[in-house]
């Protein structure tokens, strides 16, 4: 807070300036200090903070509480005074131009309006929650609890990354999450990332409990004999294979796993297949026969994707689709035995969901700012052109070599460049489209550089 009141404070002398932020609190030296990246579950108003100074060039440094004296002793001087600390909404940062399927931020800032007692919680988040809960009822009573971590953002009310729902939605909501029929502990894990409401789990095992696709389709689990295998040490470490066809567009999209598991039918048994895994220093391994159980990985996400998969189709979907939609919902949610999403597993970031459109996309703007500024930044390779410099440009002449040459003539920003080729004809182009022939300096953060001079 303290920093970007002063940050506020004395723009003026510091804007477009390098500076060092000294503070003794070891985790805003972390979150602020530079190319950390914000964390996805920190707070909107951490996240305002942080892209507020994102447009400030500066490295953190700590000082330790004792030596940092001089900023207790003024803090702790009674002074009378009414600066306001912030004189503009940041709401700007908030970008919802998304295509919407379904429900968004738009509807549900209406149905909160409409809702007794989400609307009277806006209100109090706005202006003051009353000092203690006895006069509040129902909700507002859960909502109290979390009244420290709620805020409000286009007439939503969030806690924490979570939108609160109102009543109206929430069937829907619930709806939507069981689309394809997952059980309640992955529904609840999902959940957990987008929306919250007072008993939404109790709201989520009642309406698992009462589909009645799920109930006609329950039977009982089969007895398969707990066999684990050890965990693998990397992602695609160890694969369990079912069918053979797809194997090699398999191996040439995510490269080669150390050990592949399938069972013992013919078409692993076959030289051909054999040979491909020797060649290409796969370990081989089979299932027993008849005891499909050792392949327990593949034979268990056989069995799930058909139950779901026939599920959805009851649900009125094509085979096709009902199949994509599934994977889907199986790779963004979380496993309970890894407790990490398939896809975070294989490509270390989730994936976007259906149910991102409920929340702005703070991130991603902030991302592409930060972004624009490290091109913006002198130091990288960038900064190496300069007017008069013969240069190859991107060519987007219709019966075109890839690049041409050409020379800078003019520079118009940090990052675009006007360019004259050898007909004489006036280009511009960004610094993505340059090449140089001049050797590269080696590319790091712009800000490391500048804590260097
Ligand atoms: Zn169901």
């Amino acid at each position: 807070m303290a920093i970007v009141f002063g940050c506020k404070k004395f723009y003026q002398f510091i804007f477009g300036k390098f500076f060092i932020l000294r503070t003794d609190n070891k985790a805003l030296e972390y979150i602020l200090g530079p190319r950390k990246g914000i964390p996805q579950t920190a707070d909107n108003r951490l996240q305002r903070w942080v892209y507020f100074l994102s447009g400030f060039r500066y490295i953190t440094e700590h000082v330790s509480s004792k030596a940092n004296a001089n900023c207790d002793a003024l803090s702790r001087l009674p002074i009378d005074d009414n600066i306001k600390l912030t004189n503009s909404k940041f709401s700007h940062v908030y970008f919802f131009d998304e295509g919407l399927i379904s429900y968004d931020y738009k509807i549900l800032a209406n149905e909160s309006k409409t809702d007794k007692e989400i609307s009277q919680a806006i209100k109090y988040v706005m202006q003051e929650w009353p000092s203690n809960d006895t006069n509040l009822s129902g909700e507002l009573k859960s909502i109290f609890e979390k009244r420290l971590e709620l805020c409000v953002e286009k007439g939503c009310l969030f806690w924490g990354l979570r939108a609160i729902v109102p009543k109206n939605m929430r069937r829907v909501i619930i709806n939507e999450l069981h689309a394809t029929h997952l059980g309640i502990v992955k529904i609840k894990m999902f959940s957990r990332s987008y929306v919250w409401w007072p008993g939404i789990d109790n709201d989520i095992e009642r309406m698992v409990r009462e589909c009645n696709i799920c109930i006609i389709e329950r039977k009982k689990p089969p007895h398969t004999p707990l066999t684990t295998w050890p965990y693998p040490s990397k992602a695609w470490g160890r694969i369990h294979c079912d069918f053979a066809e797809l194997i090699q567009k398999l191996f040439a999209r995510h490269g080669l796993p150390l050990h592949c598991v399938t069972d013992g039918g013919p078409q692993f048994r076959s030289d051909e297949f054999c040979k491909f895994l020797a060649n290409n220093g796969v370990k081989h391994s089979f299932s027993p026969p008849y005891h499909p159980a050792t392949n327990g990985a593949a034979e268990n996400k056989v069995q799930i994707f058909k139950d779901k998969v026939k599920k959805i189709v009851k649900g009125g979907e094509t085979v096709d689709n009902a199949i994509n939609m599934f994977l889907f919902d199986y790779r963004s949610i979380d496993h309970c035995t890894t407790g990490k999403s398939p896809a975070y597993l294989l490509y270390k970031r989730e994936l976007r969901t259906r149910f991102d459109k409920l929340r702005p996309c703070v991130v991603d703007h902030v991302d592409d700012k930060q972004r624009a500024q490290i091109v913006a930044k002198s130091g990288n390779r960038n900064v190496d052109f300069q007017i008069g410099d013969k240069v190859y440009v991107d060519d987007h002449g219709v019966r075109a070599e890839v690049r041409k040459e050409a020379t800078i003539v003019r520079q118009d920003s940090p990052s675009t460049f006007v360019v004259v080729d050898k007909n004489d004809k006036r280009q511009k182009r960004d610094v993505d489209q340059m090449v140089s022939n001049k050797p590269t300096k080696l590319r790091r953060s712009p800000r490391l550089n500048q804590a260097n001079n």
